[in-house]
């Protein structure tokens, strides 16, 4: 007999070196693992297909005819080698090609025997072929015969080629599945499962790889996706309420004179609905009693500064200081001129901490900190040096919060002893699922809505071989006194040939854009961060008129004369990085534009991705798409998302709606029962004790 931990290389029809590429290429080790291994889509074999009615509409699916083979097999050597046999039902004929495998395929199929043939037809002239189909006797028992709905599961090549395919995933899935079906365990409890009508999670599996019919794998899939969302909320909302029970927070009962006076007098603009309603989460929050964690949300160029700004008085007007920790020193000073100005006259001490912060200044700044004389600080990393202290630190704000990694930002929390409240910053839009998924244990705030006046920047993808038309129009640009940024990719910075690529795009830019009337300025990861400020501040001062860049420029650089931005190879890119760069030009009053450079062919995937950033502007109607363009076959995809666990069944492309459902479902148990101790969750806390959830590295999510 069967158990589910035995290794699945001793099934029958496995074996060792089947079993070696099953775990290598899909991690699958035991017989539960190859149970847990589902389908990507299903094929519909209730149809069989006549040979006479096939025609050309049929060349891009499926089909499946009965029949058998006429004659012996023939091998032809020249070009491709390749062996051919010929298939007949009662209506006419077909040609078989297969490339490989060719001794096994003589041995096992043979004339005269009946077969179903299921593949993708071809037609050339009146020919019409199949190559490598799939096979199987007709037998009348056999499984293609008793489920029309077949699952069709994610395999690589490697697996195919060694002659594992869907349907011998198939036979060996309905070889173990009769010897454990009675030994698969329940992981919800029965109250659970009665309440909300969900199949037992034995009948789930069985009708996952073997369905009765189309309502039963329905209701399998609900039921494996209402679990496996299931337990990650319930998981990530133990933690927050456990986190919140702990975490007492100060408490900031007065909106008082500095906030109300900036309001009404200092404002520069009316804030936007968006931002109104995130000052007043932030705001209730702040007087709970519980410390605030709180991610901001809001695409480039939303206003988020402000909202910092606002809420940092709230803090100074109940006597605490507050502190602004951004990634780069550029962005440091940005903020600091920016927020001073907005300020204006008002008597609130802020200052600059950053590496290049003179010594003397230095220790002046941090005396001062010390004893309470500094209201609001502004820095980089510098901020979290051990020697920096502060008098009563009551709030943090965290800019473009990707960047720092989770310990950088635990030492902020841990400049006061009672933790201060927290807002993290990011303009990286996040699906709302994924978000829910991801910072669970945060409470968020979104700012979905731009200031009034912007002009949308206008995005274009050009083919490589129209590159000198846009350089011209670049040209035309400059004239007029514009600027323009050219990004190139390098996917690491340390890889040798990304950065060849980089200096001969420069060069190329270079002999294009001739000296002293063009000077191109250029930042990569190789540089100084000397060297960077150097070249960014001829950018920003109007000097240098084009920015050669990689990457590094994403975060927040702003310069509002910059009109251009131009991405090579743009379909090496992610929609959200893609999205980033862009949000560095449409700051000014002049219309921006992008340019998305792509070889001339590119994949269909690839179209679609450079179509997406040309409709659209929303950042996070942008995630939206790139989140539901990552299909359920996508097993790369799936691996590197940055989740805290591989969603096997749900989508969060697509399940958004179940995601609250189960998350409320998880809140109210957690309400009366924080720890899962009585007897009825019993079955939660054992189960939930056994999935590893991966900890999340926020500083990958970008
Ligand atoms: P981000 O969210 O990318 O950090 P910023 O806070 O830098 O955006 O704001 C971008 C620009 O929009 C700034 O120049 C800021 O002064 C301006 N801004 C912010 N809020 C408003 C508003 N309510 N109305 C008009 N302009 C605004
Ligand atoms: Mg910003």
């Amino acid at each position: 007999v069967m158990e589910l931990d035995d290794k699945i290389q001793f099934v029958k029809g496995v074996g060792p070196k089947r079993a070696a590429l099953l775990e290598k290429e899909l991690g699958i080790v035991t017989v539960a693992d190859l149970l847990e291994y589902f389908h990507f889509r299903f094929e519909d074999r209730s149809k069989f297909y006549k040979v006479r009615d096939l025609n050309i509409s049929f060349a891009n699916s499926n089909i499946q005819l009965v029949g058998e083979f006429t004659g012996e097999y023939e091998e032809v050597p020249k070009g491709r080698r390749r062996l051919i046999a010929y298939f007949k039902d009662d209506t006419g004929v077909v040609k078989v090609v297969w490339f490989q495998g060719f001794d096994w395929i003589k041995k096992t199929y043979r004339p005269g025997k009946k077969y179903v043939l299921f593949g993708k037809p071809n037609f050339f002239g009146s020919e019409i072929s199949f190559v490598h189909p799939e096979l199987e006797v007709f037998s009348g028992n056999n499984l293609v015969l008793k489920n029309n709905i077949l699952p069709v599961y994610p395999l690589r090549e490697k697996l195919k080629k060694n002659f594992f395919n869907n349907k011998t995933f198939r036979k060996i899935i309905s070889t173990i599945l009769p010897q454990v079906y009675d030994k698969i365990p329940e992981t919800l409890p029965a109250w659970l499962i009665d309440k909300y009508k969900l199949m037992s999670r034995r009948d789930a599996i069985k009708n996952m790889h073997l369905p009765q019919n189309m309502q039963m794998l329905d209701k399998a899939v609900a039921r494996l996706k209402f679990e496996e969302l299931f337990y990650v909320q319930l998981k990530i909302q133990q933690r927050r309420f456990i986190r919140k029970e702990k975490d007492k927070g100060f408490v900031f009962e007065k909106v008082g004179e500095l906030f109300n006076k900036f309001y009404k007098e200092h404002l520069p603009f009316e804030l936007t609905g968006a931002q109104k309603r995130v000052v007043k989460e932030i705001r209730a929050d702040m007087k709970s009693g519980r410390q605030m964690n709180r991610l901001l949300q809001g695409d480039v160029g939303s206003g988020k500064t402000l909202v910092a700004l606002m809420s940092m008085l709230l803090a100074l007007d109940n006597g605490y200081q507050a502190a602004m920790m951004v990634p780069t020193e550029v962005l440091a000073q940005q903020h600091f001129f920016s927020i001073k100005e907005m300020l204006g006259d008002m008597p609130v001490s802020v200052e600059l901490l950053t590496g290049s912060t003179t010594k003397k200044n230095k220790t002046d700044i941090k005396k001062r900190l010390s004893e309470g004389k500094i209201d609001i600080i502004i820095g980089t990393h510098a901020l979290i040096e051990d020697d920096v202290v502060f008098k009563n630190l009551g709030f943090v704000v965290i800019d473009e919060q990707h960047r720092f990694g989770v310990a950088q930002r635990a030492k902020m929390w841990q400049k006061n002893e009672l933790p201060p409240h927290v807002l993290v910053m990011t303009a990286t839009p996040i699906p709302r699922t994924l978000a829910m998924t991801l910072y669970g244990d945060l409470d968020v705030s979104i700012i979905d809505e731009m200031p009034p006046g912007r002009k949308p920047v206008r995005t274009f993808h050009v083919k490589a071989g129209e590159r000198y038309k846009v350089y011209n129009f670049i040209k035309k640009e400059i004239d007029a006194g514009r600027q323009a940024y050219m990004v190139f990719p390098l996917i690491e910075e340390s890889k040798k040939m990304d950065y060849e690529n980089l200096i001969r795009g420069y060069n190329d830019v270079v002999a294009f854009f001739p000296p002293p009337k063009y000077y191109v300025a250029m930042v990569h990861g190789k540089m100084t961060s000397k060297e960077k400020e150097e070249e960014m501040r001829l950018f920003a001062n109007g000097t240098a008129k084009i920015m050669v860049a990689t990457t590094v420029i994403e975060v927040g650089v702003n310069v509002p004369n910059a009109t251009i931005m131009v991405i090579e190879s743009a379909e090496k890119f992610g929609l959200a990085q893609l999205h980033q760069l862009r949000g560095r030009v449409g700051r000014g009053k002049h219309q921006s534009y992008c340019f998305l450079i792509t070889k001339d062919k590119i994949s269909e995937t690839s179209a679609k991705r450079m179509s997406i950033m040309v409709n659209s502007n929303d950042g996070f109607e942008i995630a939206e798409a790139d989140l539901k363009m990552r299909g359920p076959g996508d097993i790369e995809g799936k691996q590197q998302s940055g989740m805290p666990i591989d969603l096997k069944v749900a989508e969060l492309g697509k399940d958004g709606k179940l995601l609250e459902f189960v998350k409320n479902v998880a809140v109210e148990i957690l309400e009366k029962d924080v720890f899962l101790n009585k007897p009825e969750n019993k079955i939660l806390q054992n189960h939930l004790k056994k999935i590893s959830f991966k900890e999340v590295d926020w500083s990958k999510i970008s």
